[in-house]
């Protein structure tokens, strides 16, 4: 089968790939009909992310047709269309019956913090993704749910990660009827959880990046206020003055590491001398909110995202909340909020490309060239 397959860092090709086997009674193999490139991928392809090994193959959002199913998978069968979230669960342990499936022990064992995740690294149990014609799925009566027949696969596509993640990200603000809420990264993940803010109560939502037209996008997409940190003196300063000097009540970090990393050599011109791949978004999100507010994150960090001001966190007494999203928790709401045309996931896709031009599409989002936001690919039929 035709397959995305990882060389190094920045280096992608496509190539043939061992059609996937079924490993245990639980799995099943799902034919992807079309699968997404995220800001997560990203931190892989930047070499970022620890046990990265040649020759994986990414890709933790897609969905597709069942193909095959292990003898004692009961809640899918062969010819389903599924969405498949990007937490590979296990359905039973401590956390998953907390529905913290990004938190499964079983899917991840040796693991310390992260569940197990498809095409994520080994550092996220070694499982390939989906940027292929066909990917093996484990403990598929947990994670994969049948695609409402009604429903776009566009969107479908999209609620096996982002507009969960965006949604999680203002749920655990723990936004307030009337609270201002700041989103700094203006990626499809960011532009997802400003969105969202709106459903819990905000009354002013703020956007920042550095990228216009994703700022442009935002402004339409999510009908929030969105500003370009690159001509603000200081970002900090300016979200006080701009809520009287209180603070936003919420920020949310949708940026992450090696995004951060980039904005860097963009600000250091400005004496902002922060160690390269250092959280510069987090810092502002913290300095930003006010006292007693809330900073959730849910940006990616590999090993490089320390240097917190903790100091400021104790001061403000600030809580700060994280996690890798919950996506099967969520689905349900989500499910809905699509379906009452609350959300519109598929508006964000500005790129379909097919599996054959990976590469391309790597480093077009990668980039941030032509004005792109979300690329999806699309198997050979
Ligand atoms: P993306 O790379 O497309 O977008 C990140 C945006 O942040 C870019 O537009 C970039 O210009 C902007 N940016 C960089 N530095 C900034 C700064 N200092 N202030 C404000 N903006 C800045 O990525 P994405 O797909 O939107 O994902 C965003 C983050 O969310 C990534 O770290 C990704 O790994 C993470 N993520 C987390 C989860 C989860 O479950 N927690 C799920 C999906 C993605
Ligand atoms: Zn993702
Ligand atoms: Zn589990």
């Amino acid at each position: 089968m035709l397959a995305m397959n990882y060389r190094g860092p920045r280096r992608i090709r496509v190539s043939q790939k061992p059609h996937p086997e079924l490993l245990h009674p639980n799995d099943a193999i799902v034919r992807v009909t079309r699968s997404c490139i995220c800001g997560s991928d990203l931190h892989l392809y930047h070499g970022l992310v620890p046990d990265t090994r040649v020759g994986t193959t990414f890709g933790h959002e897609f969905i597709g047709v069942v193909e095959e199913i292990g003898p004692t998978v009961q809640n899918i069968k062969v010819g389903d269309n599924v969405l498949v979230p990007f937490n590979i669960a296990c359905g039973t342990c401590a956390f998953c019956k907390q529905e913290l499936y990004g938190n499964c022990h079983e899917s991840n064992p040796e693991a310390t913090a992260v569940g197990g995740i498809f095409g994520y690294s080994h550092t996220a149990g070694g499982y390939d993704g989906g940027q292929a014609e066909y990917v093996r799925v484990p403990y598929a009566d947990v994670g994969p749910t049948v695609i409402p027949a009604d429903m776009d696969p566009d969107d479908a596509v999209l609620l096996t990660d982002v507009a969960p993640t965006g949604y999680q990200a203002a749920e655990m603000g723990g936004i307030k009827k009337g609270d201002t809420v700041v989103v700094f990264g203006a990626g499809p993940v960011g532009i997802m959880a400003a969105k969202c803010s709106w459903l819990f109560g905000a009354a002013r939502v703020i956007i920042i990046d550095h990228i216009e037209y994703r700022l442009e996008f935002a402004r339409k997409y999510a009908q929030c206020e969105a500003y370009n940190f690159r001509s603000l003196e200081d970002p900090v300063v300016f979200l006080k003055r701009t809520t009287g000097w209180f603070g936003a009540d919420v920020c949310i970090d949708a940026v992450g590491a090696d995004a951060a990393g980039s904005a860097l050599q963009t600000i250091t011109g400005k004496k902002l001398m922060l160690q390269a791949g250092a959280a510069t978004a987090l810092h502002w999100a913290i300095n930003s909110v006010k006292k007693g507010g809330i900073v959730s994150i849910v940006g990616v960090y590999g090993p490089t995202g320390n240097l917190i001001p903790i100091g400021n966190v104790v001061n403000k007494g600030i809580t700060i909340r994280a996690n890798q999203a919950s996506v099967k928790r969520l689905l349900p709401r989500l499910i809905e909020h699509v379906k009452s045309g609350v959300l519109n996931p598929k508006g964000i896709i500005t790129h379909r490309v097919p599996l054959e031009e990976v590469a391309e599409a790597y480093h077009i989002f990668s980039s941030k060239l032509d004005n792109c936001i979300k690329p999806i690919l699309i198997p050979p039929s």
